[in-house]
């Protein structure tokens, strides 16, 4: 079952290894574990629902207090904070489950005439305060998709698969692979977040340089809107005017829920590998990245850490077998501490990916690195694990979080510098130390994405994480916005970015975003607060 105030499936335990804890204690210092409140006590402090299941279109809204909870929050870490302490703050007032568009538009009818809010919900993967409920004198109903998942239809000719909206990543792969095809969107949430959620919150898989971003991946599909029903035929290419599909990308529920996706499929690779590459420091890291991702070659990814990030990833593979002899191994090919690791990935036809490989090669070569024996298919096991170490830094006292930007190559070195130091030394002034690693997880011809992760020790007082969180979010914020990087280039705005997307779109930018908005949801019925500053009173 999904943990109710973490990340995955409870069943499930990563734990940090002692490496790991040894470079964390002496980087960030010894930390004091939590005490959580428990799904008892927190289930128990939900006020009344304001909505009664009664008959009509509220017929089938669950008012129950522990799904309730269950959908308030979802997974960033002001949203940990809520539910680990108990402080959850507001709950939706009932759930809905509904099947199909016309439930769904029904659903609308009701909460326009009610004056219900509706918050779309995927797989509550957001972290950035996506799904998460604003306080206000309006009920609120959660519009859970579950029970839309599934493949409604798969065109073979075409390539083109249509899903309902709450289907989740490995379902989608599952119906996809009995048929020879992928889809191959895989973003580090791929068990815990749905197609739906994936267009509305315009999230990047792993692979997208190989298979696209979902921007490129969704051809179409139907949106129900509170001004009534929006389908978007999926063609191949267009010239007919704007293109009303890339609206609907990142609107993140504000016009409307998505009921079915129509996505671009290919065939099953023939040949997927991960190979790993260390080269000797930063520098050279990030003209190989910027190389690379110039280069034309079909790569399916390419990820470039900085040295401590390098060092971490390390760590955190512990003791495993071999690890100790591929340290020594780097160290004596002239890989020191300022090493940075490399992961490539390549899929396709296996002559081409043979010549891709050798290619790739060639570039590590003139950038002074060697291959990293073992570790790309080490990486690509465990790649979906990661996030369960947050579950279990938790629980050893330590805070994590991450926050991501992309920007032009020329401007990217000096962010990438700025930022580590802001989130290294925010938190100096109350005598605490963070742990800041980034990498370059998506590199494009004119730029790339910089993911970067940071640690700090937990306070006792779930206020004092609050406040931790908001000095450190909000410095990163501001260098981000004063290079002109973007505040996000794969999480979203939600309510945590909404007070910088004005930088990013200007003042024309914004009432047009605002103009849309009302346009397909004059009443705000639809999620307000996110996305857009317009909270209700
Ligand atoms: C551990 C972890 C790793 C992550 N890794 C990545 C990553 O690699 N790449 C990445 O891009 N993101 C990542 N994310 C962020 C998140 O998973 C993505 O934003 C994802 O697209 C959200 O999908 P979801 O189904 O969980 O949507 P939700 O979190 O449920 O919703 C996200 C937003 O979309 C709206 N929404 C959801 N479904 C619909 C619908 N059917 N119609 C209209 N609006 C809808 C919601 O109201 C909300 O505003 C990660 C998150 C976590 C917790």
């Amino acid at each position: 079952m999904r943990r109710w105030n973490g990340w995955g499936d409870d069943s499930v335990e990563e734990h940090v290894p002692h490496r790991a804890m040894t470079l964390l204690r002496e980087l960030v210092g010894p930390s004091t574990r939590p005490v959580d409140a428990s799904l008892h006590e927190v289930v128990a402090a939900v006020p009344e629902s304001r909505v009664t299941p009664d008959g009509g279109a509220g017929r089938g809204l669950i008012v129950d207090a522990l799904d309730r909870v269950r959908h308030a929050r979802g997974q960033s870490l002001p949203d940990w904070v809520a539910l680990r302490s108990g402080r959850l703050g507001a709950t939706p007032d009932a759930v809905a489950r509904p099947a199909d568009s016309a439930a769904v538009a029904a659903l609308m009818a009701t909460a326009a005439a009610r004056g219900w809010t509706l918050v779309p919900y995927g797989g509550g993967s957001s972290v950035v305060g996506g799904v998460n409920v604003v306080a206000s004198d309006r009920p609120t109903v959660t519009v859970d998709l579950s029970a839309t998942a599934g493949l409604r239809l798969l065109d073979e000719t075409s390539g083109l698969a249509t899903f309902g909206a709450g289907t989740y990543g490995p379902a989608v792969e599952a119906a996809l692979e009995s048929r020879g095809r992928r889809l191959g969107h895989y973003p580090q949430s791929f068990e815990g977040s749905t197609i739906g959620g994936w267009v509305a919150a315009r999230s990047v898989g792993q692979q997208a340089h190989g298979y696209g971003r979902i921007d490129e991946l969704f051809a179409g599909g139907h949106l129900e809107t509170p001004r009534g029903p929006l389908d978007l035929p999926p063609h191949p290419a267009s010239a007919a005017g704007p293109d009303v599909r890339q609206v609907v990308l990142g609107s993140e529920g504000r016009l409307g829920v998505l009921t079915q996706v129509t996505v671009r499929t290919s065939l099953t690779p023939r040949l997927e590998r991960f190979s790993a590459y260390v080269v000797p420091d930063w520098g050279l890291a990030l003209e190989l990245a910027r190389r690379l991702g110039q280069s034309g070659l079909p790569l399916s990814m390419a990820r470039v850490s900085t040295p401590l990030e390098t060092a971490t990833t390390f760590a955190l593979a512990g003791d495993r077998r071999g690890s100790g002899l591929l340290r020594r191994y780097l160290g004596w090919r002239g890989q020191g501490a300022e090493r940075c690791l490399v992961i490539v990935g390549l899929a396709g036809h296996p002559d081409v990916v043979g010549v891709t490989v050798r290619a790739v090669d060639d570039l590590v070569r003139g950038s002074h690195g060697v291959a990293a024996p073992g570790v790309g298919p080490a990486w690509s096991r465990s790649r979906f694990s990661a996030p369960y170490l947050r579950n279990a830094l938790w629980d050893e006292g330590y805070a994590v979080d991450t926050l991501e930007t992309a920007t032009d190559w020329t401007t990217l070195p000096a962010l990438a510098t700025e930022l580590a130091q802001v989130l290294r030394h925010g938190l100096e002034p109350a005598g605490e130390q963070v742990h800041a690693f980034s990498h370059l997880s998506h590199p494009y011809a004119t730029g790339s994405s910089l993911y970067t992760s940071y640690v700090f020790r937990l306070p006792g007082d779930p206020a004092e994480i609050l406040e931790r969180w908001r000095t450190l979010k909000s410095a990163a914020s501001e260098v981000i916005v004063r290079h002109g990087a973007t505040i996000s280039h794969q999480h979203g705005v939600g309510t945590d970015h909404a007070p910088y997307l004005g930088a990013e779109k200007g003042p024309l930018g914004m009432r047009a975003i605002e103009a849309l908005v009302h346009e397909f949801d004059p009443d705000g019925v639809m999620h307000r607060g996110v996305l857009l500053e317009d909270r209700p009173g």
